[in-house]
């Protein structure tokens, strides 16, 4: 059972339901997506460099450490999609697809379904180029530190820039999980060569405690959990991931398995891209009569946080 990945269709955190369709929030969103220092450079980043890993068993903890991170990474981007699909939901319904040729990034309703891309806030495509896999486990490390470093720096920019209740409560979460891996990294580094990680940047010191997202999460205490996303591996992050955390002097504690997460939300269709048709009923009907057919019970069986049934009332953070 190794080399494998398990998936559970759980998102990270809970996101609040569609409300407000922010098509010009949602685009800044999308740096978090397919930028330079967006989820799926860190995923990228990360996975490449396990995949080419070197004398592993010799590193075993430096291993374990960047194969795990790339498995919660793999997660967060499906949650930066699962915030754009949000805000995009009511943009392209039948009828309103017109009063989206002023925007920026056309392409999400002409080309896709009103749904997130693997592109930047300006529309350009992610890249591979992106990727940094050198093989030196020192400098793979450093990279990976200034990686999460920067993206936190992006974060907390899009949090500005941002109101939607849906980014806010992504950026509230990825902000908090980015502490966590940049922490890990300098861990990493200070364990295997010695240097002082945490007073080479001195920035971006971002005081988590005074944003509202966030509080929940260290109330929780993500911030100082590394999660162990397999049932049997990757044990030797605890070599690592020890300490007291470096902000607030508290134990670092590695935790067995993914975090509870929440139940996404179904996104309504969206007709007017054909997302997931013209006629969603028809597909719906289709599915009813298969899943009949081959035994299973009438109903939908995955699980939802709501109906499917459109647009929620708007929320309130
Ligand atoms: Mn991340
Ligand atoms: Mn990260």
């Amino acid at each position: 059972m190794t080399h494998m990945i398990l998936r559970i269709e759980r998102i990270g955190t809970e996101l609040p339901p569609p409300s407000d369709p922010d098509p010009a929030g949602a685009a800044a969103v999308q740096e978090l997506m397919g930028g330079r220092y967006g989820e799926m450079s860190t995923f990228m980043n990360y996975t490449f460099q396990s995949f080419n890993f070197r004398g592993r068993q010799g590193a075993r903890p430096f291993y374990d450490l960047v194969a795990n991170i790339a498995t919660e990474e793999f997660g967060h981007i499906e949650l930066v999609a699962a915030t754009i699909n949000g805000m995009l939901t009511g943009t392209a319904e039948d009828g309103s697809l017109s009063a989206m040729k002023g925007e920026d990034l056309k392409q999400r309703w002409i080309h896709g379904g009103a749904g997130a891309l693997p592109q930047d806030a300006h529309g350009r495509a992610w890249t591979g180029d992106n990727v940094f896999a050198s093989g030196d486990l020192v400098e793979d490390l450093t990279h990976n530190y200034f990686l999460e470093t920067h993206a936190r720096n992006n974060k907390l920019k899009v949090y500005e820039m941002v109101e939607h209740p849906a980014a806010r409560a992504l950026t509230g979460y990825l902000l908090v999980r980015g502490g966590v891996h940049q922490v890990a990294y300098a861990r990493a580094l200070e364990h295997l060569t010695g240097a002082n990680m945490s007073k080479l940047f001195p920035s971006p010191r971002i005081p988590t405690d005074r944003i509202p997202e966030c509080r929940p999460h260290l109330d929780a205490g993500s911030h100082k959990i590394l999660y162990r996303f397999s049932p049997s591996d990757y044990q030797e992050l605890a070599a690592v991931w020890n300490g007291p955390h470096p902000e607030t002097g508290e134990e670092l504690v590695v935790e067995q398995g993914p975090p509870e997460g929440a139940l996404p939300h179904d996104m309504p269709p969206q007709t007017a891209t054909f997302a997931p048709d013209y006629a969603p009923e028809e597909i719906a009907e289709i599915s009813r009569k298969l899943r009949v057919a081959a035994g299973l019970p009438e109903e939908p069986t995955g699980e939802v946080a709501n109906d499917g049934g459109g647009m929620v009332e708007k929320v309130t953070p």
